[in-house]
């Protein structure tokens, strides 16, 4: 541990306040933060790089023309394990559900402030606008968002059931308890939410909730302002997780082909977030 600032090499103060060896005088807290931000520059563009060395190893599989030089962007990845959903998970999500119906039942969508009807999902979809793009990049990234997803809720609320209800007029609380229970996989990846398996969100996008339908993050923000929805220009996609490289996919129109790493610990660079 050091006991001088790395900037100004005056005494740190016990205990220190911050872990990047700097001091409190403004121009060491702002060399830090500039230093801290270019290190994370640079590992994105290790990233980057390692990404466009295996697409040229992988030209073949990619289906990447031996001239084409395509954009890299950076995702973030899911690399937890798949296992068989167990019955605890299952039976706890089905208990939240029950009791969702049966508020949605007492209440009624109108009737309770607290369960109102969302939108439509076309209204409320800014994914619908970049439908093979958005596919592409969560299909590569393989749904890190949707671990936020709970062991149990997967973001269904009132509004969520409100609007399946009103979407499904003649359907009996337990036809709606049983069409959610329809679409849970049999395998899903360990402490994400139930519904996201092997090939992605099991649920189709008007039964999901608002939050599900119209989440995107910072990397998806920033891989859609540079395409085009379903434009022919080839892109990279590299899904990354704690600065190691996880995927590799090429994005083409409507096509898109993914070279999995087999260590992701092989490839890429350390240290990818800030600091
Ligand atoms: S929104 Fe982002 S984190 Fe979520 S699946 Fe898509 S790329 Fe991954
Ligand atoms: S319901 Fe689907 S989109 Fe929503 S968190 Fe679960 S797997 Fe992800
Ligand atoms: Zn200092």
């Amino acid at each position: 541990m050091n006991e001088t600032c790395r900037f100004c090499r005056r005494p740190l103060p016990r205990p220190p306040r911050w872990s990047d060896g700097a001091c409190d005088a403004p121009a060491c807290r702002h060399a830090a933060t500039t230093a801290a931000l270019r290190r994370w520059q640079q590992s994105r563009e290790e990233l980057r790089a390692a990404a466009r060395s295996v697409a040229r190893e992988h030209a073949v599989e990619l289906g990447l023309p031996a001239e084409a030089a395509p954009p890299v962007n950076l995702l973030p990845a899911n690399g937890n394990r798949l296992r068989t959903l167990p019955d605890d998970r299952r039976e706890r999500f089905l208990h939240h559900l029950r009791g969702l119906l049966a508020a949605v039942e007492a209440h009624g969508a109108a009737g309770d402030a607290n369960i109102t009807e969302t939108a439509p999902v076309a209204e409320t979809a800014p994914v619908a606008e970049n439908p093979t793009a958005v596919d592409h990049a969560c299909a590569t990234c393989r749904g890190r968002c949707c671990r936020l997803g709970g062991v149990r809720h997967a973001f269904l609320d009132g509004p969520t059931i409100a609007r399946y209800r009103r979407d499904h007029p003649d359907a009996t609380a337990a036809d709606v308890l049983a069409a959610y229970a329809a679409k849970l996989p049999d395998v899903t990846y360990e402490n994400s939410c139930v519904y996201h398996g092997r090939l992605g969100c099991g649920l189709p996008r008007a039964m999901r909730a608002e939050l599900c339908n119209t989440w995107m993050c910072d990397d998806l923000v920033q891989h859609l302002r540079g395409v085009t929805d379903g434009a022919a220009d080839p892109v990279l996609l590299a899904a990354v997780e704690d600065g190691r490289l996880h995927r590799v996919a090429l994005s083409v129109g409507p096509a898109r082909r993914e070279v999995e790493l087999p260590d992701a610990s092989a490839a890429g660079a350390r240290g990818a977030g800030p600091g």
